[in-house]
């Protein structure tokens, strides 16, 4: 059943629970997603980089992502990951998204909030939600999951000037795998999910300690991002097959079975397998 982003947050926040937003990169990703909403029942998010829009894929992959989000009985939202400006963000919309990024987090305060506007004016004419980002997440690769924490008076105040309906927060996570756990900053959670309405945002979930993931949530992550992980377990799963062995769509069920495994035990991290019982 397809959903805003907002209004899946929202069910987070009212049952104090995150949901799980997971990168789909091609069909077997999406199958496996969608096997795990459907073993769970849980609200999950299907999401979608710009990249695949910009090399053309998701004009094939976005069809298909739609009609398993109008099959699900449950909740479930498409959003638009780390779109770059306008351009990108009506592309994504023209495609059925309903939820899009704008993420201009490495812009000055000013020009990221005018910027995250812009999208925000649009995406209500629409009737879809918008995530910014205030703080930079940046790549685990570069140790970034060591830089500056979000301030939590630029945060309510990017929220007062934009109308998000969800923030990225740089809380001590960063993109891709890291090279040492990361230690993430509950406070500083707690102190902008105290400031601010929007939903707060956690990227580069993959490979973050399972006792942090549940303790940010109690703090107040309502969304989670998942994208290398979801690779890992796709492409571990690939590489035990046997190509003499099954017919090649059978053979293929086996990573996105492996998918699945991943997605049902993040959502069950996050708590979101709690919704509706
Ligand atoms: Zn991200």
């Amino acid at each position: 059943m397809k959903y805003t982003v907002k209004e899946l947050l929202d069910l987070g926040e009212d049952g104090k629970f995150a949901v799980p937003a997971f990168n789909i990169y091609n069909f077997g990703s999406l199958m496996g997603i969608r096997k795990a909403a459907l073993e769970t029942g849980a609200p999950v998010i299907f999401q979608v980089y710009t990249r695949l829009f910009d090399t053309g894929t998701a004009k094939f992959l976005m069809p298909a992502i739609l009609e398993v989000v109008n099959d699900l009985k449950t909740p479930a939202a498409i959003h638009l990951d780390h779109g770059r400006g306008v351009p990108e963000v009506l592309r994504a919309v023209r495609y059925g998204t309903t939820g899009v990024m704008i993420d201009a987090s490495t812009l000055p305060f000013e020009e990221n909030v005018a910027a995250t506007k812009a999208v925000v004016d649009i995406a209500k004419e629409v009737g879809i939600s918008v995530e910014g980002e205030i703080g930079h997440v940046g790549a685990a690769s570069n140790g970034d999951e060591c830089g500056n924490y979000t301030e939590v008076d630029m945060a309510s105040e990017f929220v007062r000037q934009t109308g998000v309906d969800a923030i990225a927060v740089m809380v001590g996570t960063a993109h891709g795998k890291y090279k040492k756990a990361p230690v993430l900053a509950i406070d500083r959670i707690a102190g902008i999910h105290a400031a601010t309405k929007a939903h707060l945002v956690l990227h580069g979930g993959s490979g973050v300690p399972e006792d942090q993931i549940r303790a940010a949530v109690q703090a107040g992550i309502r969304k989670v991002n998942y994208a290398t992980d979801v690779c890992c377990a796709f492409i571990e799963g690939y590489k035990k097959l046997d190509p003499y062995s099954e017919p090649f769509d059978v053979l293929l069920s086996h990573p996105a079975d492996d998918v699945k495994e991943y997605a049902v035990s993040r959502i069950r991290l996050l708590g979101a397998d709690r919704y509706g019982k």
